[in-house]
């Protein structure tokens, strides 16, 4: 019988020449969650992958996919700062990434290399497993930056039956709401009231701006603009509440932080990668920081 304890028995093979390996390369990575999420998901299943991080500087994002070639890394996730700039050094992208201009999943196609970008299906894997349903929906998106882009045109492709982005530079608001067909934009003037106008009569507030993961910040929302049937999904996992969703469960709204979207995407480039459906379980349970074990 094996002393060894249950929590750390492999399912998979131990590692050795044959083992694949999939990578995250960023700026930095020390912090990232998709090695425990990803080895998660391979150990599972049972595959012979291993998910590792690279440190890749600003400005080195096409040698890093050059190695990526030379040493036939199996898939690679992409974090910030390359997910415009990878593009340049791929074969081909997908629909979404080419819309969105950034790539955080690359996938082997034959020879070639194809940019993926999976936020967006992350996302509304995310909802739909809260038992939200975009289509038709009323939806506010704050920020504009990357992950406010992908949600514009997750929920705008899935039916939303209206977008509107609410963000401190114009210009970027315009450009996130210009990804789909009606989408709306209003710059923030500083005053609470733009907020309440906005999210009178929304179902779906989107939390993209990084307000709430330092310690001290207040909600970016008050909560007077808050209001019961509104659904709150802040994008930000860590801290895992914010004073968003503090303020939120004040107004009787409901709210869910961003981990389930961070497993989202991760599933989803699983399945791009192995072509197996992802165990996700497994992924919100390593995601969460919970002992893995077998799933
Ligand atoms: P980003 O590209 O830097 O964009 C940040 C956006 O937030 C910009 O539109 C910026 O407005 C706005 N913003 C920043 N500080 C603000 C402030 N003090 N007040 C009002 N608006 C402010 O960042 P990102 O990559 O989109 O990430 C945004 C957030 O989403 C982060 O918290 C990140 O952790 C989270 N995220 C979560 C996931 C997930 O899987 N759960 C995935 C990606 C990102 P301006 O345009 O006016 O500068």
């Amino acid at each position: 019988m094996s002393s060894e304890p249950p929590h750390s028995r492999r399912l998979r093979p131990a590692l050795n020449a044959g083992t694949r390996v999939a990578a995250v390369i960023g700026d930095p990575v020390a912090h990232s969650r998709s090695p425990a999420i990803l080895n998660a998901a391979f150990e599972a299943t049972g595959i012979d992958w291993v998910f590792v991080g690279f440190v890749v500087r600003k400005g080195a994002a096409a040698q890093a996919v050059e190695a990526m070639r030379t040493l036939g890394i199996a898939g690679m996730s992409v974090t910030m700062p390359h997910k415009s700039e990878v593009i340049e050094a791929l074969d081909s992208l997908s629909d979404t990434a080419s819309r969105l201009g950034a790539v955080n999943c690359i996938e082997w196609e034959g020879e070639r290399l194809i940019g993926h970008n999976t936020d967006g299906d992350g996302l509304l894997a995310s909802l739909r497993a809260q038992g939200v349903e975009p289509s038709g929906s009323r939806v506010v998106v704050l920020g504009a930056g990357g992950a406010a882009r992908a949600a514009v045109l997750a929920l705008g492709d899935a039916g939303a039956a209206e977008v509107l982005v609410l963000n401190r530079s114009p210009e970027r608001g315009r450009a996130a709401a210009a990804l789909v067909p009606g989408a709306r934009s209003v710059s923030l003037t500083g005053d609470p009231g733009d907020l309440t106008a906005a999210l009178a009569d929304a179902d779906l507030l989107v939390n993209a701006t990084p307000v709430g993961m330092a310690e001290g910040d207040a909600s970016p929302v008050p909560r007077e603009a808050l209001h019961p049937g509104l659904v709150v999904s802040d994008l930000i996992y860590h801290p895992p509440r914010t004073p968003l969703m503090e303020a939120a469960s004040a107004a009787g709204a409901r709210a869910h932080n961003g981990l389930g979207m961070l497993v989202g995407q991760a599933a989803a480039a699983f399945s791009i990668w192995t072509g197996l459906p992802a165990p996700g379980e497994a992924m919100a349970r390593a995601a969460s920081g919970e002992p893995v074990g077998k799933s």
